[in-house]
């Protein structure tokens, strides 16, 4: 038994005192058997809400309409879920409303896979109702029960199968496999944050190839936003050879890329479609620029420091993956030597250039401040205000 679960018996045993089953469920299972590190500790519980806060000191109602009541515990919180059944699915997502049933067998028939579908009680001992510890053996991704009516129920389980085949680098099932291929045009009832979620665990995964080779086979990509007309360049991606995506940054740098939505125009529209934040479509759209120059081998010096070290990074990564990326250290070390990485510490600002020159604000002092900023990044310019103010002071002699 991990360390993790170590920690969290007490709470099992609590729950056990006071008469309700309680097991460790889902995710941290299947991680502990297969060996991976565990992130969050979940319990099911037989005991209702109310029954598990009457219970415990101290608990936070993170999700209580779902079943789920945080329990606090030595500066840890556990989330403790009550069983539960999602009887009434509606418009093939995940109900809103949950029931509370006392049944621990009932509250895992709902789950995806049957290697999400194990529980662990206090002795260490698993409860496996769906043959999952074998398909954990054999690596098998498999819907619990009929999966055509689980991905009716719930079609975002079709992409959490392609992911978990990625993730953990597991064989799908046949007969699931086929269930998302007649399903797969219910993803499109599914928010694209959900999808989203998945979609990137999946490129994230062990086994990318795969999963992307899954998600065409099944279709998944004809309902996923701006994938649709793609299959050959998705194809493509599918058989590349050492493809690893480290983060989220790299992953979408890289399908903007593939996929042909390389200016920020294109690249901004699928990121948009696909929801992602103003601060991943920004990095996005420099690491995409930087790509292409890295490319044609031209990056400048301005372009490290319009572009930063971070979408840099991105880029390099990226253009390796496509077979033309520079040294780590050359990129660091140029970056490095920037003269300044930032505008702020430039030893000059609009209020000094004012008071010295005798200038208004306005356009010529805009103009002037960038002509600064340029010269010193360049290294063509000392950065002190000396020098700035005498350069500023050729600058508007010749303007005028
Ligand atoms: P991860 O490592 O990505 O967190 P996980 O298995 O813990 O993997 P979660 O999304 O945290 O995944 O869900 C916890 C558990 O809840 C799952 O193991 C599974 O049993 C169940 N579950 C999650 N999403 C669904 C779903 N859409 N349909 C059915 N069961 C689900
Ligand atoms: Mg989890």
């Amino acid at each position: 038994i991990p360390e993790e679960f170590k920690r969290a018996l007490p709470i099992l045993n609590t729950l056990k005192d006071a008469g309700y089953e309680a097991y460790f469920v889902g995710g941290s299972v299947r991680d502990t058997l297969l060996g991976l590190p565990i992130h969050d500790v979940d319990i099911a519980t037989s005991a209702y809400p109310e029954e598990v806060k009457q219970i415990f000191n101290k608990t936070v109602d993170t999700g209580i309409e779902h079943g789920t009541v945080m329990v606090l515990d030595h500066g840890e919180g556990y989330e403790i879920t009550t069983f539960r059944t999602e009887s009434t699915y509606q418009d093939y997502r995940r109900p809103e409303k949950v029931e509370f049933v006392r049944s621990l067998q009932e509250d895992l028939k709902r789950r995806d896979l049957t290697i999400n579908a194990l529980a662990m009680d206090a002795a260490g001992e698993i409860i496996d109702l769906f043959d999952g510890l074998t398909d954990l053996k054999m690596k098998v991704i498999r819907a619990v029960g009929d999966p055509n009516e689980r991905f009716n129920e719930d079609a975002l389980r079709m992409m959490r199968a392609v992911r978990f085949g990625s993730q953990l680098d597991f064989k799908m099932d046949s007969e699931t496999f086929m269930a998302i291929k007649k399903n797969a045009h219910l993803l499109e009832k599914i928010a694209i944050e959900r999808i989203h979620v998945e979609w990137v665990k999946l490129l994230l995964g062990k086994n990318p190839n795969q999963g992307i080779k899954e998600f065409l086979e099944t279709n998944l990509y004809k309902y996923s936003p701006k994938f649709e007309n793609k299959l050959s360049e998705l194809k493509d991606i599918a058989t590349m050879s050492h493809l690893i995506i480290p983060d989220e940054y790299v992953a979408w740098t890289f399908i903007s890329y593939k996929l042909g939505y390389v200016t920020s125009n294109e690249s901004g529209k699928l990121m948009k479609e696909w929801k992602l934040s103003n601060e991943l479509i920004k990095h996005v759209q420099t690491a995409l620029k930087c790509v292409e120059k890295i490319k044609r081998q031209n990056l400048q010096i301005d372009d490290y420091y319009q572009a930063g070290l971070s979408p840099l990074k991105t880029a390099n990564i990226v253009a390796k993956l496509l077979g033309f990326g520079i040294d780590d250290a050359l990129l660091e070390s140029q970056y490095n030597a920037l003269p300044i990485k930032d505008k702020a510490e430039l030893k000059i600002n609009g209020g000094i250039l004012i008071k010295k020159l005798n200038i208004k604000p306005g356009p010529q002092l805009g103009k002037i401040l960038k002509e600064l900023e340029k010269e010193v990044v360049q290294g063509n310019l000392k950065n002190n205000e000396g020098n700035l103010i005498k350069k500023a002071q050729d600058l508007v002699s010749t303007d005028n």
